[in-house]
């Protein structure tokens, strides 16, 4: 019963020759979300086996190129593969004009429908929930409405223990109650570009009270360009290092990075100067979370 998360790029917003643009794919007990699109999703999900027919739903974070491009080759393909079921969507409110756009106006029809909710970039409310998961909206601090998204494995809730994993199939609802073994419900928050929010580390702490077991912080720059990283609105691996402690969180992964750095182990090492456990969130790599028994 997995629960991991694959990253398909960590550049930022200047292409180079060997970084991708932002864009993650959860793996929630096989149910796949994906998250930011950036340029060359598409492609790089078909190099890692990924079928792009398996994403249930896409949340893209805010309104820049370098996390969005992505979509409209994907939305392309998605038709061409023969999807007819709706594609859920979530993502600011402007995003809207350019579905409409892509939709109706574009050309050849889409084929299915695109199934767009807006999120209140200002907010933290729960935008999505199923039987495997529930996604939480988390603001941030950008040049841009921007909304981080915490990823909750559901069972019985915040804190609580989840399902039996024999229940999680397909069964009748009755059946998902008769429990067996209990595990905890994992975590994954997507603190996608901004300046460090100690209130979207509250917010985390309190969605994920025993700790989010798996951050993604942006890390556009180091120490050095501290200044920087305050007028564009992003961070250092610094500050999302402490921005992961100060959630609780249990592991943090690094990226979004500038071009500017072909040795990424300088920023790695800034971070794990204040949380240990940091991880620069490698292209192709895939991180998972395993599942504990409450006991
Ligand atoms: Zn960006
Ligand atoms: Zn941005």
């Amino acid at each position: 019963m997995r629960f991991e998360v694959t990253i398909l790029g960590n550049g930022s917003g200047s292409p180079t020759g060997t970084m991708h643009h932002t864009a993650h794919v959860l793996n929630v007990r096989e149910q796949f979300f994906l998250i930011d699109c950036g340029e060359g999703t598409r492609s790089r999900m078909v190099r890692m086996g990924i079928s792009p027919l398996k994403i249930k739903a896409v949340f893209i974070s805010h309104i820049h190129g370098d996390h969005l491009f992505g979509l409209m080759p994907l939305i392309s393909s998605l038709g061409l593969a023969g999807k007819q079921t709706p594609l859920k969507i979530f993502g600011p409110a402007e995003l809207r004009k350019m579905l409409d756009f892509f939709q109706h106006d574009f050309g050849p029809p889409v084929g299915f429908e695109l199934d767009f909710t807006p999120v209140d970039t200002t907010k933290h409310l729960r935008i999505f929930e199923n039987r495997s998961m529930e996604v939480w909206s988390v603001p941030l601090r950008h040049r841009v409405p921007s909304s981080g998204y915490v990823f909750i494995e559901s069972g019985n809730g915040r804190g609580g223990c989840g399902y039996a994993e024999h229940a999680l199939a397909d069964a009748p609802a009755a059946h998902a109650l008769q429990l067996k073994h209990n595990f905890y419900p994992r975590s994954y928050a997507f603190m996608s570009d901004t300046h460090p929010s100690p209130r979207a580390a509250d917010i985390v702490r309190e969605a994920c009270p025993a700790g989010v077991d798996l951050m993604y912080h942006e890390s556009t720059f180091a120490e050095a360009e501290k200044r920087l990283a305050k007028n564009t609105g992003h961070s250092t691996a610094m500050q999302a290092a402490r921005i992961a402690q100060k959630a609780g969180a249990k592991k943090l992964l690094i990226g979004h990075f500038s071009s500017r750095y072909k040795d990424l182990s300088l920023l790695e090492n800034e971070a794990r100067t204040i949380f240990p456990e940091t991880f620069i969130a490698a292209e192709g790599e895939t991180f998972s979370v395993s599942r504990i028994p409450v006991l």
